[in-house]
């Protein structure tokens, strides 16, 4: 048992930025054929490039995971481009605006909570009968440290990743007997343009003091755990919650 996925096809929504790029290529470099989807097309085909460049296999493709149609189509454009489905790492993600739950705009919220819960959703819901018709593989859900403690001023992505966590489990639970193996990761603060676009640099400054490594992670230290529980070497790992957080939920 190995961390080498040959011959296997995997998607990773959010593809195209941060942590979705770093998996995306982590797993290029480890044999498998990518399907990079985002839904920002230059995103999706650059990182494509990327890997192919490099002699690596991966497919970009168009996706906005609120929309159960389009996700639908991505798990139908991974299985006719390249014959069947292995896994799929529902990572796509949006951080929404800061405010208090009492003032919080009710469309902000269904965005969020479309992307960050449903999208999560969606790509179970249509990636899980063809990676079962595969014969089995791995979903990895990008939750967050916020899938386990609150954030002032995030109800929404807080409310989304402590549900991936559910959504997880109960995957888990459904599909375990068709081989199907489902867990989900819970990153600390990571530099990634949505942290960076969002915060200002005394916030970031004082997010690293909130680490025990007093710093900010790094999108491929969470590829690392993402490619781990996708291969082989994960085969006792299933309905679970993973934290690469530098200690952040320590205290
Ligand atoms: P990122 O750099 O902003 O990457 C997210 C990617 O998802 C972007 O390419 C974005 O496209 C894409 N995306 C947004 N909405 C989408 C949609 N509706 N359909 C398809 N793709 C969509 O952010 P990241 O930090 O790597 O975040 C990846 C995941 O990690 C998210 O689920 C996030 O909640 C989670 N996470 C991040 C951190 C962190 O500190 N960075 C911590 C814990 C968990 P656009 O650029 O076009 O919007």
């Amino acid at each position: 048992m190995d961390l080498r996925f040959d011959g296997k096809t995997i998607i990773v929504t959010g593809g195209g930025s941060g942590i979705g790029a770093a998996t995306a290529k982590e797993l290029a470099t480890s044999g498998a054929t990518v399907i990079v989807a985002d839904l920002d097309p230059a995103n999706a085909e650059d990182i494509t490039k990327t890997i192919t460049a490099k002699d690596g296999k991966a497919h970009a493709f168009t996706v906005d995971v609120a929309k159960a149609d389009d996700v639908e189509a991505m798990v139908a454009f991974a299985v006719k481009k390249t014959g069947a489905l292995h896994g799929i790492v529902n990572n796509a993600g949006i951080g929404g605006p800061s405010a208090a739950t009492g003032s919080y705009d009710l469309d902000a919220w269904r965005k969020v909570i479309d992307i960050n819960l449903s999208g999560v959703f969606y790509g179970m819901r249509f990636a899980i009968p063809e990676i079962e018709k595969a014969g089995g593989g791995a979903v990895v859900n990008v939750a967050s440290i916020l899938g386990s403690v609150g954030f002032a001023g995030s109800s929404p992505y807080v409310s989304a990743k402590h549900g991936v966590l559910g959504a997880t489990k109960n995957a888990a639970l459904e599909h375990a007997a068709a081989g199907v193996r489902v867990n989900a990761v819970g990153p600390g603060f990571i530099h990634t343009p949505m942290v960076s676009n969002a915060l200002d640099a005394a916030t970031l400054e004082l997010l690293e003091g909130e680490h025990a490594l007093n710093r900010l992670g790094q999108p491929e230290e969470v590829a690392a755990l993402i490619v781990f529980l996708l291969s082989d070497r994960a085969s006792f790992i299933t309905g679970s919650y993973h934290l690469v957080d530098g200690g952040y939920t320590a205290h």
